[in-house]
Protein backbone atom coordinates (compact mmCIF):
# COMPACT_ATOMS: atom_id res chain seq x y z
CA UNK A 1 0.00 0.00 0.00
CA UNK A 2 1.40 3.61 -0.67
CA UNK A 3 1.30 4.74 2.75
CA UNK A 4 2.86 7.91 1.57
CA UNK A 5 -0.11 9.17 -0.66
CA UNK A 6 -2.10 11.66 1.39
CA UNK A 7 -5.87 11.74 0.80
CA UNK A 8 -6.69 15.31 -0.46
CA UNK A 9 -9.44 16.92 2.24
CA UNK A 10 -12.33 17.01 0.32
CA UNK A 11 -15.84 18.75 1.62
CA UNK A 12 -17.53 14.78 2.85
CA UNK A 13 -20.33 14.83 0.40
CA UNK A 14 -20.82 11.24 0.59
CA UNK A 15 -23.92 9.72 -1.26
CA UNK A 16 -26.02 7.96 1.32
CA UNK A 17 -28.91 5.46 0.62
CA UNK A 18 -31.77 4.19 3.07
CA UNK A 19 -30.85 0.39 4.10
CA UNK A 20 -34.31 -1.25 3.90
CA UNK A 21 -36.46 -1.36 6.97
CA UNK A 22 -33.58 -0.83 9.34
CA UNK A 23 -34.05 3.31 8.20
CA UNK A 24 -30.20 3.25 8.04
CA UNK A 25 -28.21 6.24 6.00
CA UNK A 26 -25.64 4.02 4.43
CA UNK A 27 -22.73 5.42 2.22
CA UNK A 28 -22.87 4.13 -1.03
CA UNK A 29 -19.67 2.88 -0.68
CA UNK A 30 -19.15 0.44 2.04
CA UNK A 31 -15.33 -0.72 3.09
CA UNK A 32 -15.43 -4.95 1.78
CA UNK A 33 -12.70 -6.14 3.96
CA UNK A 34 -11.93 -9.64 2.56
CA UNK A 35 -8.61 -8.73 1.49
CA UNK A 36 -7.29 -6.89 4.45
CA UNK A 37 -5.56 -10.25 5.39
CA UNK A 38 -3.34 -9.09 3.29
CA UNK A 39 -2.06 -5.78 4.58
CA UNK A 40 -0.67 -5.36 7.79
CA UNK A 41 -2.01 -3.84 11.32
CA UNK A 42 -0.72 -0.43 10.73
CA UNK A 43 -1.49 -0.20 7.01
CA UNK A 44 -5.15 -1.24 8.65
CA UNK A 45 -5.36 1.41 10.83
CA UNK A 46 -4.73 4.00 8.03
CA UNK A 47 -6.90 3.07 5.78
CA UNK A 48 -9.75 2.00 7.77
CA UNK A 49 -9.38 5.63 9.55
CA UNK A 50 -9.36 7.22 6.20
CA UNK A 51 -12.11 5.62 5.09
CA UNK A 52 -14.34 6.58 7.97
CA UNK A 53 -12.79 10.23 7.64
CA UNK A 54 -14.00 10.16 3.99
CA UNK A 55 -17.60 9.30 4.81
CA UNK A 56 -17.67 5.84 4.29
CA UNK A 57 -20.21 4.70 7.14
CA UNK A 58 -20.41 0.75 6.44
CA UNK A 59 -17.86 -1.54 7.41
CA UNK A 60 -18.61 -5.38 6.01
CA UNK A 61 -16.43 -7.85 7.62
CA UNK A 62 -16.33 -12.16 7.95
CA UNK A 63 -15.47 -14.32 10.93
CA UNK A 64 -14.05 -16.17 7.74
CA UNK A 65 -12.12 -13.34 6.52
CA UNK A 66 -8.41 -14.43 8.56
CA UNK A 67 -7.45 -11.24 11.11
CA UNK A 68 -10.10 -9.09 9.32
CA UNK A 69 -12.02 -8.62 12.25
CA UNK A 70 -9.33 -8.35 14.93
CA UNK A 71 -8.08 -5.92 12.95
CA UNK A 72 -10.96 -3.92 12.38
CA UNK A 73 -11.44 -3.61 16.12
CA UNK A 74 -8.02 -2.28 17.03
CA UNK A 75 -7.96 0.05 13.95
CA UNK A 76 -11.50 1.48 15.15
CA UNK A 77 -12.40 0.85 18.46
CA UNK A 78 -12.78 4.37 19.62
CA UNK A 79 -14.84 5.33 16.22
CA UNK A 80 -17.46 2.87 17.08
CA UNK A 81 -20.36 4.94 16.52
CA UNK A 82 -19.62 6.64 13.73
CA UNK A 83 -20.41 3.31 11.18
CA UNK A 84 -22.18 0.35 11.31
CA UNK A 85 -20.44 -2.67 11.63
CA UNK A 86 -21.59 -5.71 9.70
CA UNK A 87 -20.09 -8.97 9.97
CA UNK A 88 -21.04 -12.77 8.83
CA UNK A 89 -21.20 -16.06 10.44
CA UNK A 90 -20.94 -19.63 8.65
CA UNK A 91 -22.37 -21.42 11.73
CA UNK A 92 -26.21 -22.43 11.28
CA UNK A 93 -27.39 -24.36 14.78
CA UNK A 94 -27.88 -22.26 17.96
CA UNK A 95 -24.84 -23.85 19.98
CA UNK A 96 -22.16 -22.40 16.77
CA UNK A 97 -23.68 -19.34 16.05
CA UNK A 98 -23.39 -18.24 19.39
CA UNK A 99 -19.86 -19.43 19.76
CA UNK A 100 -19.04 -17.49 16.75
CA UNK A 101 -21.21 -14.58 17.78
CA UNK A 102 -19.16 -13.99 20.95
CA UNK A 103 -15.64 -14.48 19.00
CA UNK A 104 -17.20 -12.18 16.76
CA UNK A 105 -17.63 -9.23 19.71
CA UNK A 106 -14.55 -9.91 21.27
CA UNK A 107 -12.37 -9.62 18.13
CA UNK A 108 -14.29 -6.74 16.91
CA UNK A 109 -13.85 -5.45 20.42
CA UNK A 110 -17.61 -3.83 20.36
CA UNK A 111 -20.38 -4.25 23.07
CA UNK A 112 -22.52 -5.05 19.58
CA UNK A 113 -22.39 -5.49 15.95
CA UNK A 114 -25.24 -3.42 13.79
CA UNK A 115 -26.11 -6.24 10.98
CA UNK A 116 -25.04 -10.12 11.51
CA UNK A 117 -25.27 -12.02 8.33
CA UNK A 118 -25.89 -15.86 7.70
CA UNK A 119 -22.92 -16.07 5.81
CA UNK A 120 -22.72 -17.69 2.16
CA UNK A 121 -25.95 -20.25 2.11
CA UNK A 122 -25.75 -23.11 -0.45
CA UNK A 123 -27.19 -26.72 -0.77
CA UNK A 124 -29.86 -27.28 1.93
CA UNK A 125 -28.26 -25.11 4.40
CA UNK A 126 -31.42 -22.14 4.44
CA UNK A 127 -33.69 -24.40 6.47
CA UNK A 128 -31.49 -25.77 9.38
CA UNK A 129 -30.90 -21.75 10.36
CA UNK A 130 -34.52 -22.04 11.58
CA UNK A 131 -35.04 -25.18 12.36
CA UNK A 132 -31.52 -26.05 14.90
CA UNK A 133 -31.33 -22.72 16.44
CA UNK A 134 -29.21 -20.71 14.67
CA UNK A 135 -31.83 -17.96 13.76
CA UNK A 136 -32.95 -18.58 17.70
CA UNK A 137 -30.00 -17.49 19.09
CA UNK A 138 -29.00 -14.25 16.99
CA UNK A 139 -33.13 -13.16 17.57
CA UNK A 140 -32.18 -13.85 21.68
CA UNK A 141 -28.84 -11.80 20.91
CA UNK A 142 -30.79 -8.97 19.23
CA UNK A 143 -32.93 -8.52 22.34
CA UNK A 144 -29.99 -8.62 24.11
CA UNK A 145 -28.75 -5.70 22.72
CA UNK A 146 -25.32 -7.47 20.65
CA UNK A 147 -26.66 -7.35 17.62
CA UNK A 148 -29.23 -4.78 15.87
CA UNK A 149 -30.32 -6.44 12.72
CA UNK A 150 -30.21 -10.39 10.79
CA UNK A 151 -29.28 -10.36 7.73
CA UNK A 152 -28.32 -13.12 5.11
CA UNK A 153 -25.34 -13.84 2.20
CA UNK A 154 -26.32 -16.30 -0.71
CA UNK A 155 -24.25 -15.94 -3.99
CA UNK A 156 -25.82 -17.91 -6.41
CA UNK A 157 -29.35 -19.55 -5.70
CA UNK A 158 -31.94 -17.54 -6.92
CA UNK A 159 -34.87 -19.45 -5.33
CA UNK A 160 -33.46 -19.43 -1.85
CA UNK A 161 -33.04 -15.25 -2.06
CA UNK A 162 -36.43 -15.50 -3.29
CA UNK A 163 -37.43 -17.42 0.05
CA UNK A 164 -35.22 -15.04 2.41
CA UNK A 165 -36.80 -12.62 0.77
CA UNK A 166 -40.57 -13.99 1.17
CA UNK A 167 -39.60 -14.85 4.29
CA UNK A 168 -40.00 -11.43 5.92
CA UNK A 169 -36.96 -12.61 8.34
CA UNK A 170 -34.20 -10.83 6.89
CA UNK A 171 -33.42 -6.94 6.97
CA UNK A 172 -30.61 -7.35 4.37
CA UNK A 173 -29.75 -10.01 2.12
CA UNK A 174 -26.32 -8.97 0.58
CA UNK A 175 -25.60 -10.82 -3.04
CA UNK A 176 -22.94 -10.31 -5.49
CA UNK A 177 -23.52 -8.29 -7.89
CA UNK A 178 -21.29 -6.73 -10.29
CA UNK A 179 -21.95 -5.76 -14.23
CA UNK A 180 -21.33 -9.37 -14.98
CA UNK A 181 -24.72 -10.40 -12.91
CA UNK A 182 -26.94 -7.51 -14.50
CA UNK A 183 -29.38 -10.16 -16.47
CA UNK A 184 -29.25 -12.29 -13.79
CA UNK A 185 -30.84 -10.62 -10.99
CA UNK A 186 -31.92 -6.75 -12.25
CA UNK A 187 -34.82 -7.88 -13.37
CA UNK A 188 -36.88 -9.41 -10.73
CA UNK A 189 -35.48 -10.34 -7.58
CA UNK A 190 -33.65 -6.80 -6.65
CA UNK A 191 -36.87 -5.13 -7.01
CA UNK A 192 -38.96 -7.35 -5.42
CA UNK A 193 -36.95 -7.26 -2.38
CA UNK A 194 -36.42 -3.43 -2.20
CA UNK A 195 -40.11 -3.35 -2.48
CA UNK A 196 -40.37 -5.95 0.32
CA UNK A 197 -38.22 -3.49 2.19
CA UNK A 198 -34.96 -5.91 2.74
CA UNK A 199 -32.21 -3.65 2.19
CA UNK A 200 -29.65 -4.55 -0.58
CA UNK A 201 -26.03 -4.89 -0.25
CA UNK A 202 -23.65 -5.49 -3.46
CA UNK A 203 -20.72 -7.62 -2.80
CA UNK A 204 -18.25 -8.66 -5.11
CA UNK A 205 -18.94 -5.32 -7.02
CA UNK A 206 -15.63 -5.78 -9.16
CA UNK A 207 -16.09 -9.50 -9.51
CA UNK A 208 -13.76 -10.53 -7.12
CA UNK A 209 -11.52 -7.86 -8.39
CA UNK A 210 -11.74 -9.05 -12.11
CA UNK A 211 -13.35 -5.79 -13.12
CA UNK A 212 -10.34 -4.40 -11.72
CA UNK A 213 -7.71 -5.41 -13.53
CA UNK A 214 -7.13 -2.71 -16.62
CA UNK A 215 -4.31 -0.07 -14.89
CA UNK A 216 -5.76 1.86 -12.03
CA UNK A 217 -2.73 3.59 -11.18
CA UNK A 218 -1.95 7.13 -10.89
CA UNK A 219 -1.13 8.98 -14.25
CA UNK A 220 -3.27 5.92 -16.13
CA UNK A 221 -5.35 8.55 -18.62
CA UNK A 222 -8.95 6.10 -17.40
CA UNK A 223 -11.14 3.56 -19.00
CA UNK A 224 -14.33 6.29 -19.41
CA UNK A 225 -13.91 10.11 -18.70
CA UNK A 226 -11.06 9.65 -16.54
CA UNK A 227 -12.37 7.23 -14.92
CA UNK A 228 -10.82 3.45 -14.07
CA UNK A 229 -12.92 0.53 -15.35
CA UNK A 230 -12.88 -0.36 -11.29
CA UNK A 231 -14.84 3.13 -10.73
CA UNK A 232 -17.15 2.81 -14.04
CA UNK A 233 -17.94 -0.54 -13.05
CA UNK A 234 -19.11 0.78 -9.38
CA UNK A 235 -20.63 3.13 -10.90
CA UNK A 236 -22.76 0.39 -12.82
CA UNK A 237 -23.90 -1.10 -9.69
CA UNK A 238 -25.19 1.94 -8.02
CA UNK A 239 -27.04 3.05 -11.26
CA UNK A 240 -29.31 0.20 -9.79
CA UNK A 241 -31.45 2.19 -7.10
CA UNK A 242 -32.59 -0.82 -5.69
CA UNK A 243 -28.91 -1.54 -4.52
CA UNK A 244 -28.16 0.19 -1.00
CA UNK A 245 -24.29 -0.03 -1.14
CA UNK A 246 -21.51 -1.53 -2.90
CA UNK A 247 -18.48 -3.05 -0.69
CA UNK A 248 -15.67 -3.13 -2.56
CA UNK A 249 -12.92 -4.83 -1.25
CA UNK A 250 -9.77 -2.22 -0.58
CA UNK A 251 -6.54 -2.59 0.70
CA UNK A 252 -5.05 0.74 -0.09
CA UNK A 253 -5.38 4.42 -0.24
CA UNK A 254 -5.75 4.10 -4.24
CA UNK A 255 -8.21 2.35 -4.32
CA UNK A 256 -9.95 3.53 -1.47
CA UNK A 257 -9.66 7.69 -3.13
CA UNK A 258 -11.19 5.99 -6.21
CA UNK A 259 -13.80 4.68 -4.65
CA UNK A 260 -14.32 7.82 -2.85
CA UNK A 261 -14.59 9.50 -5.63
CA UNK A 262 -17.39 7.05 -7.08
CA UNK A 263 -19.63 7.76 -3.73
CA UNK A 264 -18.82 11.66 -3.58
CA UNK A 265 -19.41 12.35 -7.19
CA UNK A 266 -22.74 11.01 -8.41
CA UNK A 267 -23.60 10.86 -12.55
CA UNK A 268 -25.36 8.40 -14.37
CA UNK A 269 -23.55 6.55 -17.05
CA UNK A 270 -24.65 7.33 -20.27
CA UNK A 271 -25.68 4.83 -23.01
CA UNK A 272 -22.76 5.08 -24.76
CA UNK A 273 -20.12 4.47 -21.30
CA UNK A 274 -23.26 1.83 -20.66
CA UNK A 275 -22.23 0.16 -24.04
CA UNK A 276 -18.50 0.46 -23.76
CA UNK A 277 -18.43 -1.14 -20.58
CA UNK A 278 -20.53 -3.75 -21.39
CA UNK A 279 -17.94 -4.94 -24.53
CA UNK A 280 -15.13 -4.46 -21.71
CA UNK A 281 -17.21 -7.16 -19.96
CA UNK A 282 -17.82 -9.33 -22.42
CA UNK A 283 -13.77 -9.70 -22.82
CA UNK A 284 -12.88 -9.92 -18.98
CA UNK A 285 -16.21 -12.36 -18.89
CA UNK A 286 -14.78 -15.03 -21.19
CA UNK A 287 -14.56 -17.96 -19.40
CA UNK A 288 -14.50 -16.33 -15.74
CA UNK A 289 -17.40 -18.22 -13.56
CA UNK A 290 -20.15 -15.52 -12.40
CA UNK A 291 -22.07 -18.20 -9.92
CA UNK A 292 -24.81 -18.10 -11.83
CA UNK A 293 -25.60 -21.73 -11.00
CA UNK A 294 -27.10 -22.44 -14.81
CA UNK A 295 -24.98 -25.19 -15.22
CA UNK A 296 -26.83 -26.88 -12.49
CA UNK A 297 -27.60 -29.66 -11.50
CA UNK A 298 -24.29 -31.69 -12.57
CA UNK A 299 -25.47 -35.69 -12.79
CA UNK A 300 -22.42 -36.59 -10.77
CA UNK A 301 -24.04 -33.61 -7.80
CA UNK A 302 -20.25 -31.47 -8.19
CA UNK A 303 -21.46 -28.17 -7.02
CA UNK A 304 -19.55 -26.28 -9.61
CA UNK A 305 -20.52 -22.72 -8.63
CA UNK A 306 -19.36 -22.92 -5.25
CA UNK A 307 -15.51 -24.73 -5.97
CA UNK A 308 -14.93 -22.25 -8.69
CA UNK A 309 -15.70 -19.51 -5.69
CA UNK A 310 -13.56 -21.63 -3.24
CA UNK A 311 -10.27 -21.35 -5.99
CA UNK A 312 -10.75 -18.06 -6.24
CA UNK A 313 -10.85 -16.90 -2.26
CA UNK A 314 -7.69 -19.21 -2.32
CA UNK A 315 -5.90 -17.84 -5.09
CA UNK A 316 -7.23 -14.22 -4.55
CA UNK A 317 -7.67 -13.36 -1.34
CA UNK A 318 -5.10 -15.66 -0.08
CA UNK A 319 -7.62 -17.33 2.38
CA UNK A 320 -6.27 -21.02 1.38
CA UNK A 321 -6.89 -22.08 4.81
CA UNK A 322 -10.29 -21.34 4.85
CA UNK A 323 -11.38 -22.20 0.99
CA UNK A 324 -9.72 -25.76 1.77
CA UNK A 325 -12.24 -26.41 4.36
CA UNK A 326 -14.65 -25.26 2.35
CA UNK A 327 -14.25 -27.45 0.06
CA UNK A 328 -13.25 -30.07 1.67
CA UNK A 329 -16.51 -30.42 3.49
CA UNK A 330 -18.52 -30.62 0.31
CA UNK A 331 -20.15 -33.93 -0.03
CA UNK A 332 -19.05 -34.29 -3.61
CA UNK A 333 -15.49 -32.98 -5.00
CA UNK A 334 -14.28 -32.11 -8.21
CA UNK A 335 -12.69 -35.66 -8.84
CA UNK A 336 -16.71 -37.07 -9.40
CA UNK A 337 -16.40 -35.27 -12.49
CA UNK A 338 -17.25 -37.62 -15.50
CA UNK A 339 -16.30 -35.42 -18.25
CA UNK A 340 -19.68 -35.42 -19.70
CA UNK A 341 -19.45 -31.88 -20.72
CA UNK A 342 -23.41 -31.73 -20.20
CA UNK A 343 -22.92 -28.63 -18.11
CA UNK A 344 -20.73 -26.39 -20.77
CA UNK A 345 -24.09 -27.06 -22.66
CA UNK A 346 -25.74 -24.50 -20.16
CA UNK A 347 -22.69 -22.01 -19.42
CA UNK A 348 -23.77 -19.27 -21.06
CA UNK A 349 -20.28 -17.88 -20.48
CA UNK A 350 -18.00 -19.98 -22.40
CA UNK A 351 -16.12 -21.71 -18.79
CA UNK A 352 -14.13 -24.74 -19.56
CA UNK A 353 -15.74 -26.42 -16.50
CA UNK A 354 -14.04 -30.07 -16.49
CA UNK A 355 -11.10 -28.65 -17.26
CA UNK A 356 -11.00 -26.42 -14.61
CA UNK A 357 -12.79 -28.24 -11.69
CA UNK A 358 -9.36 -30.46 -12.62
CA UNK A 359 -7.31 -27.16 -12.20
CA UNK A 360 -9.62 -26.31 -8.14
CA UNK A 361 -9.27 -30.04 -7.25
CA UNK A 362 -5.47 -29.77 -7.12
CA UNK A 363 -5.45 -26.66 -5.81
CA UNK A 364 -7.96 -27.41 -2.91
CA UNK A 365 -7.75 -31.21 -1.94
S1 LIG B 1 -18.66 -32.48 -17.12
FE1 LIG B 1 -18.35 -32.96 -14.99
S2 LIG B 1 -19.11 -31.18 -13.91
FE2 LIG B 1 -19.94 -31.07 -15.96
S3 LIG B 1 -21.95 -32.05 -15.80
FE3 LIG B 1 -20.49 -33.63 -16.44
S4 LIG B 1 -19.83 -34.56 -14.52
FE4 LIG B 1 -20.81 -32.62 -13.98
S1 LIG C 1 -19.62 -22.44 -14.69
FE1 LIG C 1 -20.82 -21.13 -16.07
S2 LIG C 1 -22.94 -21.69 -15.72
FE2 LIG C 1 -21.77 -22.55 -14.03
S3 LIG C 1 -21.92 -21.04 -12.43
FE3 LIG C 1 -20.05 -20.59 -13.56
S4 LIG C 1 -20.62 -19.12 -15.13
FE4 LIG C 1 -22.52 -20.00 -14.34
Amino acid sequence: MTLCLILPKIKNNMQKRTLGKTGWEISVIGLGSIKLPLISRKECEILLNTAIDGGINFVDTADCYGDSEEKIGLALERRRKEFYLCTKIDERDGIGVRKKLERCLRRLRTDWIDLILFHDLRGSEYDPIFHTGGLETLERARKQGKILEIGISIHNSLPMMRKAIESGVFSVLMVAYSAFDEDRLAADLLPMAHRMGVGLVAMKPLAGGRLAESPSLPGHKGFIRGESLAQVSIRYVLSNQNITCAIPGMTGLYELDENLQVGRQARELTMEEIKALMECVGEAGKGFCRSCGYCLPCPEGIPIPDIFRFESYHDRYNLKEWAREQYQSLGVHADACSGCEQCMEHCPYGVAIPEKLKLAHRILY
